[in-house]
């Protein structure tokens, strides 16, 4: 029996969480500590779907400030989301947490293609799913992703886990001293004073079909089964 908050939770890491001190690359040790929190979670009987950025090796708007057609851009960025899948997935099922991957842009011989019924399946089976390939569409993110799968697999939420910063803040904590940290916000607020939290299609997406967004540190080992079992970390986005 689990005494978990919530039953099905969509977990969504930065590509960024991914990486080591310089924000680029795979660092499989950083990503260790992120699957032993993981596999915490799972032991308890929590669902986990996981959907992962991709900004640790390329993203879209870069290319496309570079000169690059931004849809071809943002098709290299979903594709390097996939390569973090992967190394996820290679992390988790070293320490014996059975995981999927579902891909947004079918390559079959890689990983399974985004087929809805099957992701809750694996969830039922306490397999961990990881969504890769983003939405599968260019001028999207990953954040966007997370809210739509989260949606899709009626998630109770969505745990954002960010790097060194623990919250929702009025300002950004790292320039101004005397920002406020919330400890819950709207997603109307979020998108009305341009709060750091998400971009405004996810945060959209979130509001119009009340998913709950919990915004909190990876950064302190644990954190993640906090989050999951409801103790008082990060910041709390709602609908209403
Ligand atoms: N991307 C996209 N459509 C999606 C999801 C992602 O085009 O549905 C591309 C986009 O170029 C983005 C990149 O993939 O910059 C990496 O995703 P994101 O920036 O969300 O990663 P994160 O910031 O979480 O590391």
């Amino acid at each position: 029996m689990t005494t978990a908050r919530y039953r099905r939770i969509v977990l969504k890491l930065s590509g960024e969480a991914l990486s080591g001190e310089n924000g680029f690359g795979i660092e499989p040790g950083v990503i260790k500590s992120i699957t032993q929190q993981v596999k915490e979670v799972a032991e308890l009987g929590v669902e986990v779907a996981v959907v992962v950025g991709g900004g640790n090796i390329w993203r879209g708007k870069v290319g496309s400030e570079m000169g690059m057609d931004r849809a071809n851009a943002d098709y290299m960025g979903m594709l390097a989301t996939v390569m973090n899948s992967l190394a996820l997935q290679d992390s988790l099922e070293n320490i014996g947490i059975p995981t999927r991957v579902q891909t947004s842009i079918e390559m079959r011989q890689v990983a399974e293609p985004y087929i809805r019924r099957k992701a809750i399946r694996h969830l039922e089976k306490k397999r961990v799913v990881i969504f890769a390939a983003g939405t599968g569409n260019p001028y999207f993110s990953t954040d966007t992703t997370a809210a739509l799968r989260a949606a899709e697999i009626e998630a109770d939420v969505i745990l954002m886990a960010k790097n060194n910063v623990d919250g929702v803040y009025s300002d950004d904590p790292k320039v101004n001293e005397d920002a406020k940290k919330y400890d819950k916000v709207s997603y109307l607020e979020v998108l009305n004073e341009g709060l750091g939290v998400m971009d405004s299609t996810a945060s959209s997406l979130c509001m119009d079909n009340d998913i709950d967004l919990l915004v909190f540190s990876i950064t302190e080992e644990g954190n993640i089964k906090k989050a999951v079992m409801g103790e008082n970390i990060g910041t709390i986005v709602r609908g209403k």
